[in-house]
């Protein structure tokens, strides 16, 4: 059949509704969130069935067309880009957004992939309980994308990366057969655990539709305190103290620096201090328990008290509302917004042993000062390890320039540097295109193998997500 053929009967499965045919609606699909891509495609369309799903891989997997699976497209390594306007076509997932049902018995919740994370939070809500999984982009990426990204976020500390909280998955393969592993069960020791293989694929060995969640208790009572430290070894120091004081209360330890406290409080919109004076070191942690009467306030005061008695902490304060809460989450949370209106970051997600953290950024220090001037924005997940080492271009100097320049050595030496501390030049981000090189580059020789070989069996005509981290054709 002629490829216009093709795309015509992949048009018809979905009918007029489900193809974005407007090019300003085309465009927000076909760029990346950092804007680092421009992307084409020959069809976008919008399934609002697995069935449809199915149909769609069944029809490219036997006519060789590229299948892009897409989320909320808020992705930083272009993972959800399609690069060809002949033979590539993305599947958004969008109108699969159902919550299809919520187990409140077993603590579970099935949904379709294209839900958004927010929606999810929420229903979890509604119901009483929570869906952990949290970050910055939560009112945009889907479920899909999180688990295909397996995301990390801002409570990996105490619930895990979006991995460790599926139960089931419901994958549509290359070609077109559907995995219905939706059972929801915490214990299922029969065999290779195959759905595995989909979280952190990145779309390159199937499509997921559909997954179990696991749901916790809510949170009833909630300590959070914005602190001043006195370096980023008494913030490691500071975290060790406050997991042994509270066990599992603790949720988050986010590390940011002065520097991108200050950016936020420069570009972001109603953006307020939370400390009289400027630090050059701030922890956001925070407590968490289902009890009301956990003592988690008391447990917090202990542990600024011990860090302030051993130089750690330097000045600090507790939210004592909702919106003071929300606040000091804004600050952290704007931090990728404000890079954006200082220009841009060469961005890093690499992630060390949490006791090598302050080796790596001295040594980072050091090694990247005389490559090229640039200033540094850098803050993280340190409770996992997780640092983003981001790298503006000099104040005044073009962004865009600087990224294409001086930024391409710049992050060569962040991720050699990661790698040679054992570390990873990507912990949550995932490899997408932008990174496809570095997986070459540091991935064991055997591992890469074995990820070839699995791409070989899973999808051998190499339709899925095309280019992206590794490729069989
Ligand atoms: C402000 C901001 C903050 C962020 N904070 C974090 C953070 O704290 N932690 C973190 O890990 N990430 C973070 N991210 C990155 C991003 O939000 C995550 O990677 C997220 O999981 C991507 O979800 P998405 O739905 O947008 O996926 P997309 O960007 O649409 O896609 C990402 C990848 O998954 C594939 N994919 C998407 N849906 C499916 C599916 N249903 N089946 C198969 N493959 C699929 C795509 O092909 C692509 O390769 C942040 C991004 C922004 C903009």
């Amino acid at each position: 059949m002629e490829r216009q053929g093709v795309l015509q009967q992949l048009s018809e499965l979905v009918g007029a509704a489900g193809v974005v045919a407007d090019p300003v609606a085309r465009q927000a699909h076909l760029v990346d969130e950092r804007q680092l891509y421009q992307g084409q495609a020959a069809l976008i369309l919008r399934p609002d069935r697995v069935e449809q799903v199915a149909g769609i891989l069944a029809l490219c997997h036997e006519h060789r067309i590229g299948v892009v699976p897409q989320g909320g497209n808020t992705g930083y390594c272009g993972g959800a880009t399609p690069f060809d306007s002949d033979n590539q076509i993305v599947i958004c997932l969008d109108r699969l957004n159902r919550v299809r049902q919520i187990d409140p018995v077993s603590f579970t919740m099935t949904v379709d992939a294209g839900l958004v994370l927010a929606k999810a939070q929420d229903a979890a809500a509604d119901a009483g309980l929570l869906f952990p999984l949290s970050m910055g982009s939560e009112g945009s990426c889907q479920i899909g994308g999180n688990l295909s990204t397996n995301a990390g976020g801002l409570a990996v500390l105490r619930y895990g990366t979006a991995r460790e909280l599926v139960l089931g998955l419901e994958v549509v393969l290359a070609d077109g057969r559907i995995l219905s592993e939706l059972k929801g069960l915490r214990k299922d020791n029969t065999g290779y655990p195959v759905t595995q293989l989909f979280m952190g694929a990145e779309g390159t060995l199937g499509i997921i539709t559909g997954a179990v969640l696991k749901l916790f208790p809510a949170p009833i009572a909630i300590e959070t305190a914005w602190l001043a430290v006195a370096d980023i070894d008494a913030a490691c120091k500071l975290l060790g103290l406050a997991r042994q004081a509270s066990g599992d209360a603790l949720t988050s330890f986010e590390y940011v620096s002065g520097a991108s406290a200050a950016l936020v409080l420069k570009h972001i919109d109603g953006a307020r201090a939370p400390l009289d004076e400027p630090y050059e070191h701030y922890v956001l942690l925070e407590f968490t328990s289902p009890d009301a009467h956990s003592g988690l306030r008391q447990g917090l005061e202990r542990v600024l008290a011990e860090g302030m008695d051993k130089g750690w902490v330097l000045d600090g304060v507790l939210a004592e509302s909702g919106p003071q809460r929300d606040a000091l989450w804004r600050i952290r949370e704007s931090i990728p917004e404000a890079e954006k209106h200082a220009g841009g970051a060469v961005k890093h997600d690499v992630s060390v042993a949490i006791a090598a953290i302050p080796e790596f950024t001295a040594r980072a220090a050091a090694e990247l000062g005389p490559l090229a001037p640039h200033r540094l924005s850098m803050y993280g997940h340190v409770g996992d390890g997780n640092l983003h080492y981001n790298l503006l271009a000099p104040a005044g100097e073009d962004g865009a320039v600087f990224k294409a320049g001086p930024g391409v050595e710049l992050s060569h030496g962040v991720h050699s540097l990661a790698v040679s501390m054992g570390g990873s030049f990507s912990a949550e981000h995932g490899v997408g295109i932008l990174k496809a090189p570095d997986l070459l580059a540091y991935k064991s020789p055997v591992a890469l193998d074995i990820m070839k070989m699995v791409k070989q069996v899973l999808d051998p005509h190499g339709i899925m997500n095309p280019g992206k981290i590794v490729t069989n054709v």
